[in-house]
């Protein structure tokens, strides 16, 4: 009698999950990718749609149309709610659960307001295209309300306030700054655009963390040098309809502000009875697969994966690609009784754009860029 083929369930389409199933190509087992949305996002550009550089279309693609090619893959539509452990299903908001074999985690990380009052209700997040697209119209809403009554401009119509400096803040701040110059201008002859500003606010002493000091720097020079102010060392306490908070008492009126101070883990990971750790991700052994739950890995931005010295992995992309590949090896190494081995991420560098022509890059081994030649490196 044959035995019956393994089922490979994977919670999530995004840069992990999708890269886990088309690494399982030619593996002998069933693939299903259950996901909350019928396509997969290409989060890093997501700014770029938010200021009318890209059409949401550019960075979402149709997973059904991904994986139409893979015999042994299909998709499922629908908000995961739970696992059952006991009975090996993944619980499904719509449908039938879905029973597993391997269950892998991916599904990713969401916005984190840490509590502040009134980011939830007023703030614009920026993780989805649909999120984006939002921004994009209140944005240019804003100009079109100022053009008909430029008094608006005094209770901060044209104020454009990003919280959070880290490489998305910074790489949308820039951007606003283009897309006030290059296109708001052109369109609104009769608007005083030289009235717009673009406010970016970082609670540390420094934007974009992961780079070097001297990259930092250059970061915060180049957005200034464009007209973006940058305020370091400030605290949001509290953000309304009409303005935001700082915790050392001032009040900026503003009626768009960003929030991109932060993610957490997808609060999946707070129902399925398994440890956490900082930010709610998933604890898992080296290998990546969940301590007690053997036959679930959890990848990406939901792991609590480790360098060796126990810092947490940066949340990114390669990250989760990485784990992926990772995944499959392993699940080819227990296919042939071989014991799983631990997981290495390979940093491959960081990098941010500030707008065209303006970008700071790095190497692992130490190298930097900026400017147009790290620009020039971010297209290739
Ligand atoms: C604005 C922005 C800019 C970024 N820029 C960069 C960058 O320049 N470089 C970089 O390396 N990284 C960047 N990142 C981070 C990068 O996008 C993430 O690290 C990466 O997407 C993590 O991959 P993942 O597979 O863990 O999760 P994701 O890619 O987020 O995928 C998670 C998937 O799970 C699905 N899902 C979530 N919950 C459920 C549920 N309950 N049921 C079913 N499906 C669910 C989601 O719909 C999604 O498709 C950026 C992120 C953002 C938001």
């Amino acid at each position: 009698m044959s035995r019956r083929t393994e089922r490979v369930v994977i919670v999530g389409g995004g840069f992990g999950g999708l890269r886990l199933a088309q690494e399982l190509k030619d593996a002998p087992v069933t693939v299903t990718v259950v996901d909350r949305r019928n396509f997969h996002t290409f989060q890093p550009l997501l700014y770029q749609v938010a200021t009318a550089m890209l059409d949401p279309g550019a960075i979402a693609r149709s997973l059904r149309a991904i994986l139409r090619s893979q015999a042994n893959a299909e998709v499922r539509l629908g908000m995961v709610t739970g696992v059952d452990w006991d009975a090996g299903r993944v619980m499904v908001a719509e449908g039938e659960p879905l029973p597993f074999d391997v269950l892998v985690l991916a599904a990713g990380a969401v916005t984190s307001d840490y509590g502040i009052a009134g980011v939830a209700e007023h703030a614009f997040p920026l993780k989805s295209p649909q999120e984006a697209l939002r921004l994009r119209h209140h944005v240019l809403e804003r100009f079109e309300r100022a053009d008909a009554d430029p008094t608006l401009i005094d209770t901060g119509e044209l104020t454009f306030v990003v919280v959070g400096g880290g490489p998305t803040g910074v790489e949308l701040a820039g951007a606003l700054v283009e897309l006030i110059d290059n296109v708001v201008r052109k369109d609104f002859p009769g608007l005083n655009v030289d009235r717009a500003c673009v406010l970016l606010i970082e609670a540390t002493d420094h934007l974009i963390d992961p780079f070097h000091p001297r990259s930092r720097e250059n970061a915060r020079h180049t957005l200034t040098s464009r007209g973006v102010e940058v305020r370091l060392e400030t605290k949001v306490d509290a953000v309304t309809a009409d303005a935001v908070h700082l915790a050392d008492g001032q009040v900026v009126p503003t009626r768009c502000l960003v929030w991109t101070a932060g993610v957490r883990a997808n609060p999946l990971a707070d129902t399925l009875g398994l440890a956490q750790a900082q930010g709610g991700r998933i604890v898992v052994e080296a290998d990546l697969s969940v301590p007690g739950h053997p036959q679930c890995f959890v990848i990406g931005d939901l792991a609590a994966s480790r360098e060796d010295d126990g810092t947490l992995h940066p949340q990114m992309a390669p990250l989760a690609q990485q784990g992926a590949d990772h995944v499959a090896a392993q699940l080819e190494r227990r296919r042939r009784g071989q014991a799983t081995q631990p997981f290495h991420y390979k940093n491959k560098g960081v990098m941010a754009t500030i707008g065209r022509n303006a970008a700071v890059a790095e190497l692992p081994n130490g190298m930097r860029f900026r400017g147009r030649l790290a620009w020039v490196m971010w297209l290739a």
